[in-house]
């Protein structure tokens, strides 16, 4: 990031181009300026939390060109097909199960079985362009409010990211609304530019977050492994899986190098791989080496410890 000089581009393909190399490219949607990222490229959605300087890792909105590519990475149901014919292009995000061979990074989802995509307004020729998933959080630092016009977006991100195709100022100008389809009755997750009444037209009555009943696992923010895990561990047993950070080897290495951001990228796939060997048999358990609690860093602890606390909670 250091002495990188963010550039306002006038041309779509200019950003499609800067995507696919793996660069974080901002761009207007009808709701608000995204920061966008090739949704598959580990690295580049890791560079995404960096920007922000996110704490913690929330899953990503995924954006497509259209409602067939959209389905390439979640598992529709009939309410995200009406859902979809009714709203889309436009600012309502479905939260679906994604699909097993769906090959969005894990970081983007947050570790979670389920993905949220959306098809923006004003944007499809870029994201055909781009040819794969777009991952966008809204382009502002962490905390602070969303940017609405390049100049917002310079004035929150300079320096730290690529490009920034001026697209004008955003029409809706809040969020899109989240809607989770994945349980048994529709849930409101964010209040957005497609309102409550317009969705319960569709689908009838909504449930509220909390109140209806979901899969283990799919709650937001709580991916964990099913293995022990412990933290901050300097000298691991050795029938524990290390997940490792820094020159000492491990059953998985987050970063030879210890680089916080490749770790960032590595951090989900890190903790299924190390899952799936404990529950082979063999190991008693995983340890994660320490990592440094200053910049990625923060992000990765907050996530460990979740994964590290009691369960059933
Ligand atoms: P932002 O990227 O800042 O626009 O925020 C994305 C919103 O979508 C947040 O409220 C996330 O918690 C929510 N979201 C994204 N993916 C998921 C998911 N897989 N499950 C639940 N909520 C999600
Ligand atoms: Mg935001």
């Amino acid at each position: 990031m250091g002495g990188l000089i963010t550039r306002i581009v006038a041309d779509g393909a200019e950003a499609a181009a800067l995507l696919r190399a793996g660069a974080l490219v901002a761009f207007g949607t009808e709701t608000v300026y995204g920061l966008g990222a090739d949704a598959t490229n580990d690295a580049a959605v890791a560079g995404i939390f960096a920007a922000k300087g996110r704490p913690h890792f929330n899953p990503l909105i995924c954006h497509y060109p259209d409602e067939a590519a959209a389905w390439g990475d979640v598992v529709p149901n009939d309410a995200a097909r009406s859902l979809a014919a009714r709203f889309w292009p436009g600012p309502l995000t479905m939260v679906l199960p994604r699909r097993a061979d769906s090959r969005v990074a894990l970081l983007a989802s947050a570790g979670l079985d389920s993905l949220a995509v959306r098809v923006p307004v004003g944007v499809g020729g870029l994201l055909r362009a781009v040819g794969r998933p777009v991952a966008a959080p809204s382009a502002n630092r962490s905390g602070h409010i969303s940017p609405t016009r390049a100049e917002d977006v310079i004035a929150e991100l300079d320096g730290r990211i690529a490009a920034v195709w001026d697209t004008g100022p955003c029409a809706v100008g809040v969020e899109s609304t989240v809607v989770d389809l994945c349980g048994p009755v529709p849930t409101l997750l964010r209040p957005g530019g497609v309102t409550r009444d317009a969705l319960e037209a569709v689908l009838g009555p909504l449930a509220e977050p909390g109140t209806a009943i979901r899969a283990p696992g799919m709650l937001a923010s709580h991916y964990a492994p099913d293995a022990p895990l412990r933290l901050n561990v300097t000298i691991p047993r050795a029938d524990e899986a290390v997940l490792a950070f820094g020159p000492t080897a491990g059953q998985f290495q987050l970063s030879a190098s210890g680089d916080l951001t490749e770790a960032a990228a590595n951090l989900f796939t890190g903790l299924r791989v190390l899952d799936a060997l404990v529950r082979a048999g063999g190991w008693s358990g995983i340890a994660a080496m320490p990592i440094p609690e200053s910049g990625l860093g923060v992000a990765i602890n907050d996530r460990l410890r979740r994964a590290a606390a009691p369960r059933g909670s």
